[in-house]
């Protein structure tokens, strides 16, 4: 499949759902969402979705590059309009003069004072007197109408992941070497960026954690200037950008083999981990992959020192759906389908001793899942 066949596609699936949610447009403001959509790389811009055309709104720093974007399309694909004074009053300039009135915007991206501003402008009056609505239009929350779509990956973007994790792996391999006693942790996370970047990553997905000795034991540590001691758990967890693509991995290393206490942590997080990826199909609903993951370390007493959740979904952003945690009211917990790409990142953290956690890259199959990524649990 083409790209402008996976493009057009994405398009006619976003236009079914914004039919669905009761809108006749929709404004997309999220960029990640307006490059899935477009191929269109900039750091501002919004997308105007109508049944009939699809409009990239861009300032004058980015009007070249979008019509060179835009010509390479087939035609009437995607049209450019320039920003006359602002985004919003050219986003309200085009959806007064096509005439539409129920205005879909992305709730979770549209800040207040935006939603607020564009709201005011569609109750602009077409006569004298104040406007109200019934002659402008009104904006209507929506939630992840293109989430929702970008999460079940087509062949191109899976050929990416399957490349991407390759890549990564490759890296991972090579943790233990990195993660020499005597570095410090800043040099650990300094020597996989340069091999993030050595291995055609464009940048990394997220700033590199290294977590050695009682640092292990915070989930989300910065690199600091600890040095790295023999019998130190440390907790390597790094990602990369690859064609737009995110990869993410995290091993822990005991320096000097694993033993002790921390030994009892490492497996039971292995497993952990071994039964979240057993219950991965379609038809399954992240929070039962959660729940597979959180029995293991209950089990063990590590209910309390698993304090994250299972996973989340990998794409052109490093989080995205679907999120693989416990069921919570209002968060969505749709069942898996085949072609979505998630993260499988269980962990087990005591403070004082140190933490564990274990994560790997899976691609949910017709009929289970395939580990996209490719490295020894233990190093
Ligand atoms: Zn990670
Ligand atoms: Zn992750």
């Amino acid at each position: 499949m083409s790209v402008m066949e996976s493009r057009a596609g994405r398009l006619a699936k976003v236009r079914d759902s914004a039919r669905d949610a009761g809108v006749d447009s929709l404004v997309i403001t999220h960029l990640p969402n307006i490059y899935y959509l477009t191929g269109f790389a900039g750091t501002a811009g919004a997308l105007f979705v109508s049944p009939e055309s699809c409009r990239l709104i861009v300032d004058s720093r980015y009007v070249t590059a979008a019509r060179g974007l835009a010509s390479a399309l087939p035609d009437g694909f995607v049209s450019v309009e320039p920003v006359a004074r602002s985004y919003d009053e050219t986003i309200a300039d085009l959806v007064l003069r096509d005439g539409r009135r129920e205005i879909g915007i992305e709730a979770t991206h549209l800040s207040v004072a935006r939603f607020n501003a564009l709201s005011a402008l569609g109750r602009r009056s077409t006569g004298d007197g104040p406007g109200t609505a019934d002659d402008g239009f009104r904006l209507v929350p929506t939630e992840r109408i293109v989430e929702r779509v970008r999460m079940v990956k087509d062949a191109a973007e899976i050929a990416i992941f399957r490349e991407a994790a390759g890549r990564l792996s490759a890296i991972a391999r090579r943790l233990a070497e990195m993660a020499a006693p005597g570095r410090t942790e800043k040099e650990v996370a300094d020597r996989i960026e340069a091999a993030l970047r050595q291995a055609g990553f464009s940048r990394p997905a997220f700033d590199t954690i290294v977590a050695s000795g009682p640092n292990s034991a915070l989930p989300h540590a910065s690199p600091t200037d600890r040095v790295l001691q023999p019998g130190d758990p440390t907790v390597l967890d790094f990602g990369g950008v690859y064609s737009g693509y995110c990869v993410d991995l995290t091993r822990t290393v005991q320096l000097g083999g694993i033993s002790g206490e921390a030994g009892r942590l490492f497996a039971a997080v292995a497993e952990a981990q071994k039964a979240a990826l057993a219950a991965v199909r379609p038809g399954v609903r992240p929070s039962e992959v959660d729940a597979a993951a959180r029995a293991v370390l209950e089990r063990q007493g590590l209910g309390e020192a698993f304090g994250h959740g299972t996973g989340h979904g990998l794409g052109l952003e490093i989080h995205e759906d679907p999120r693989v945690g416990r069921a919570l009211p209002n968060l969505p917990d749709d069942p898996l389908e085949a072609g979505v790409v998630i993260t499988i990142e269980p962990g087990a953290y005591v403070p004082g001793l140190g933490g564990v956690r274990i994560e790997d890259d899976v691609l949910v199959t017709a009929d289970g899942c395939e580990v996209l990524t490719d490295v020894p649990t233990f190093l």
